[in-house]
């Protein structure tokens, strides 16, 4: 995590969206030593499907091999080639894997959205797509945000969460002590679903393995799913929000929080929905060893 200086407006923003003068002023703090990644104790070559990527080539064998993928589905769509080493993510956590160093993270991330994301033509989605949205933020971010998929001004810009929900996602994120330069952020699906409908099964089932491939990239410590179909996907539950949200659940050996979806925070813009999310980000604060100030969520004015 890159230290990234606050200006005031963001520091604003971040008060607007709690409604409290003790959103100010908070910093982020560094990772706590024993928190950072580490070499795993023992090391065993593996070969990779379709080659390793420098740095990745002392990747350990996973002791219970992972899940093909967290649908539980295979992921043998015609990626199983383009998109590498999907199966080298161990049960064990990001950890267990030796560190991959940033310019290696950053090559790899640009390659996988360059080369294949871009181009990508598996799903009905990219014929009604201005463009696709991959998805950014800091390569060695403790925390992974996931989203639903793009809306109309990510499928404009090319970019995620920056229409509404998106400011919100940032003030959220500011609150926290971070900026959004300092996570990351990615969708389920990285190409609109017309009319912002929520992505169909088979749209996911084709499209989640370029989110895997980033989240075995990134490794972060912790990844908050934002509304029902990113933790649905993540978790392989049927569950309700009600039920998932503010409860820590466990993703190939990372912690992950699912919490409500910004969008859904902006259509039902309670005191309470927004004590829920406040509540789950501290929790992931917590669990990066970045210290939450108590602060109250006020009543919109
Ligand atoms: N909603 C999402 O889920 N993702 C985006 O990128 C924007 C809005
Ligand atoms: Fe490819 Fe995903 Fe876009 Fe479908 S949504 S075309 S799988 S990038």
């Amino acid at each position: 995590m890159r230290p990234v200086a606050m200006d005031p407006t963001t520091k604003a923003r971040a008060r607007l969206w709690l409604r409290s003068e003790k959103a100010l002023g908070q910093e982020a703090l560094p990772l706590r030593k024993s928190q950072r990644p580490v070499a795993p104790k023992t090391q065993k070559p593996i070969s990779l499907p379709a080659g390793p990527a420098k740095g990745e080539k002392n990747a350990v064998a996973p002791s219970n091999p992972a899940p093909k993928s967290a649908s539980g589905s295979s992921i043998s769509l015609q990626q199983a080639a383009a998109v590498p080493s999907i199966d080298i993510f161990v049960a064990d956590g990001p950890d267990a894997l030796p560190p991959l160093v940033r310019e290696e993270k950053i090559r790899l991330l640009a390659q996988l959205e360059e080369q294949q994301v871009r181009i990508c033509r598996k799903c009905r989605l990219s014929e009604t797509r201005t463009q696709t949205v991959f998805g950014e933020g800091d390569v060695d971010a403790p925390i992974f945000f996931i989203g639903e998929g793009p809306g109309e001004t990510e499928d404009k810009t090319g970019r995620p969460f920056v229409g509404r929900a998106g400011h919100l996602l940032d003030q959220m994120i500011v609150a926290m002590g971070l900026k959004r330069e300092q996570v990351y952020i990615a969708n389920i699906v990285k190409c609109r679903p017309p009319g912002n409908r929520a992505p169909a099964p088979d749209e996911v089932e084709t499209c989640t393995p370029y989110l895997v491939r980033q989240i075995e990239i990134v490794r972060p410590r912790v990844i908050v799913t934002l509304g029902l179909p990113a933790a649905k996907y993540m978790l392989n539950s049927n569950s309700t929000m009600g039920r998932l949200r503010g409860q820590w659940h466990e993703w190939r050996g990372i912690k992950l929080m699912p919490t409500f979806h910004p969008a859904y925070l902006l259509r039902s813009y309670t005191v309470e929905n927004r004590q829920a999310v406040w509540s789950d980000l501290q929790k992931v604060m917590d669990e990066i060893g970045m210290k939450a100030k108590k602060r109250k969520v006020e009543e919109p004015v």
